[in-house]
């Protein structure tokens, strides 16, 4: 077998394309932690000139993740213009990446934290305590406590013990209703955990009046990775529902979040953002009018929407293994996987499929593609098609960014992947 890029790569490094050598992070990002991933780098020019100069380098064989900063700025342009109506809170849970969060920071969004770490980390971003959320219904004491602290006052409760907590710890808060959506169809529900059913909403609403907490409004989530444009224009009339039921109580509510879900760009199978956004916009032009609701702030908590399209994934094949059998058929092991990056797979319900970073017209064998680990939970790809791939060679994953890096484990001793940054719109670097 003939260990294609091996001894080159030890030889010394290829000539890589041009403008595209990798570069330290400015000094100005290189503050601290530099990512999950490690010391990460820059290179100018595209995502695909980034790809072909990390993999020219001397010896290279480390998975990593080539990271389009100018990808997060385009989706920004875009929600601002389909959007307009509503101001988007980034759910940091997403993907945390330090200069994601500075970029959109920067860009003028707000976020959706759900733990102290998560508070920690935007607010040292230098982002004011009234541009985040604190969107957990079911918070610990200490992390309440921290947010009252540094002056994060909008938060969300779906429980009656929530609100008891919420006026102990932090009488000051603005509390928002998380109610049930219909998340039936969407690939991670999230109303199995949280979200209070409709008709449980008015005790609740009279139970902080009770307790003299401030009920601002009212938030939904329709699931993660949603397929349903409906389940947007329903949630929205639920909202408005609660929002008649505080108006019965006296209350006048102020803030309408209508949460995640919104799909990433480029995903296979995911809903067009253009037409949700046109189902969103009518819903709530429906439900809220502009003339009769001047006192209402429209926000969301878009994660995947915003990071998806933005990341992709480069790994080397390092060992292989010919299926016995009529037919040949191949099976391919990579240096990063479902203890890894791809948890998505496992937590996220995501099937990434791979390209070849170097395409070449050959006849394609069936072909699975499994990661490093011992475990044979950990399968990137149980069945595909792929042309003959030798070791040394690279697979790409794009519409990585979404739910990987952020939950991924060293399991068996393998190292998190490494991370490139790329800027094809001037946005930060
Ligand atoms: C996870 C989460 C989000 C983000 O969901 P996406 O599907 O990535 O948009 C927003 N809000 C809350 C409360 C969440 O738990």
């Amino acid at each position: 077998m003939h260990l294609t890029g091996i001894d080159e790569g030890a030889a010394g490094s290829k000539p890589a394309g041009k403008g595209a050598q990798l570069l330290e992070l400015p000094a100005r990002f290189r503050d601290g932690d530099a990512g999950a991933a490690g010391a990460a780098r820059y290179a100018r020019g595209s995502a695909s000139e980034a790809l072909q100069a990390k993999v020219a380098q001397a010896g290279a064989e480390d998975a990593f993740f080539v990271a389009d900063l100018g990808e997060v700025k385009r989706q920004f342009a875009q929600w601002t213009q389909l959007l307009p109506r509503v101001q988007p809170f980034f759910a940091v849970k997403c993907n945390p990446d330090r200069l994601v969060v500075k970029l959109l920071a920067q860009l003028g969004a707000g976020f959706d934290c759900a733990s102290k770490g998560e508070l920690e980390q935007v607010l040292g971003e230098g982002v004011a305590a009234e541009r985040v959320i604190y969107a957990h219904p079911c918070k610990p004491a200490s992390h309440l406590r921290y947010a009252a602290a540094r002056g994060v006052e909008l938060m969300t409760f779906d429980n009656g013990d929530e609100l008891h907590k919420i006026r102990q710890l932090h009488p000051g808060a603005k509390a928002v209703l998380r109610i049930l959506a219909d998340d039936s169809s969407a690939r991670c529900r999230l109303g199995l955990k949280f979200g209070a059913a409709p008709d449980a909403a008015p005790a609740l609403l009279r139970l902080a009046v009770r307790l003299g907490v401030d009920v601002v409004g009212v938030s939904f989530h329709v699931g993660s990775g949603c397929q349903s444009e409906a389940a947007f224009g329903d949630a929205v009339e639920r909202a408005r529902r609660v929002f008649d039921s505080a108006a019965a109580l006296g209350l006048r509510l102020t803030l309408l979040d209508v949460g995640g879900g919104f799909p990433g760009a480029g995903e296979l199978g995911g809903l067009d953002f253009a037409s949700l956004a046109a189902v969103l916009r009518a819903a709530i032009d429906r439900h809220f009018p502009p003339a009769a609701y001047a006192h209402v702030r429209v926000i969301a908590e878009p994660g995947r929407y915003f990071v998806a399209s933005a990341f992709s994934l480069a790994v080397n094949v390092v060992a292989r293994r010919r299926v016995e059998g009529a037919a040949p058929a191949f099976m391919y092991y990579v240096n990063d996987g479902v203890y890894g990056s791809f948890n998505c797979i496992v937590f996220d319900h995501q099937r990434p499929r791979p390209r070849l970073l170097s395409p070449r017209d050959a006849p394609l064998f069936a072909s699975s593609v499994w990661g490093p680990t011992c475990d044979s939970i950990d399968c990137i790809m149980s069945d595909g098609q792929l042309p003959e791939l030798q070791i040394g060679d690279w697979l790409v994953f794009d519409n990585m960014g979404a739910y990987t890096l952020c939950a991924a484990s060293r399991f068996n001793g393998f190292n998190l992947s490494d991370l490139v940054y790329v800027d094809t719109e001037g946005a930060l670097l």
